[in-house]
């Protein structure tokens, strides 16, 4: 059984999770937007690894039959671009059902569904590979409702590896295998920059992150 402490643990030998130790002295990471940030994730050095994904795609199924999936059988599993298509493949294997996803387009918030056509009255089970805001299922969402040929219906919750809100905990239709209340802000708000803290970005910068003592 994959607990989240060892999900945790499967992402820091991977250098895929980082959060700051709470000392202002140690450094913290930039992330790729520019923002500062005290923790980091980064689910493709996870996913890279099919045996990996198919574990966490299996406890993730076990936590979504424990919110009630059992009554709510989905017909269809629906991802999004790019790294929650492999995940969100293996969750819709393991519950025996088909499996979709939204792509990116050249507008930011806007994704397209035009490779399949879900039937009429399906019942779509959404899956991410991590979630911060509502931003991204709402455009899978949006793309589906709007671009697929006929009506379908989203349950209301959503299934991800990562939950990571600026406050936990957060909205209640998420079941995560991890959730961790993470911020993100400019430099000039940053309290860690304001504390003498160096920051980072973790992708390049790994073993300066990791706290020796
Ligand atoms: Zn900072």
């Amino acid at each position: 059984m994959l607990t989240e402490e060892r999900i945790i643990e499967i992402f820091k030998e991977s250098e895929a999770f980082w959060a700051h130790s709470g000392n202002p002295q140690d450094s913290h990471a930039e992330l790729s937007g520019g923002l500062c940030s005290n923790a980091y994730f980064n689910c493709s050095k996870v996913l890279c690894d099919p045996v990996t994904s198919e574990a966490l795609a299996k406890a993730l199924c076990e936590k979504l039959y424990n919110a009630g999936l059992e009554n709510n059988y989905p017909d269809w599993v629906v991802g999004s671009a790019y790294a929650a298509i492999t995940f969100s493949y293996e969750v819709a294997k393991r519950l025996g059902v088909q499996h979709a996803f939204a792509e990116k387009t050249s507008e930011p918030r806007k994704m397209s569904f035009q490779r399949v056509t879900i039937p009429e009255g399906s019942i779509v089970l959404q899956v991410e590979e991590l979630i911060t805001s509502l931003r991204t299922v709402n455009a899978v969402r949006e793309a589906v409702g709007t671009q697929n040929e006929s009506w379908v219906e989203f349950l209301p919750f959503v299934g991800t590896i990562v939950y990571r809100p600026p406050e936990l905990p957060g909205n209640r239709n998420i079941v995560a295998l991890v959730k961790r209340e993470v911020w993100a802000t400019s430099q000039e708000a940053c309290p860690l920059c304001r504390q003498g803290s160096v920051r980072y970005r973790p992708k390049e910068n790994w073993d300066k992150l990791i706290v020796k003592r």
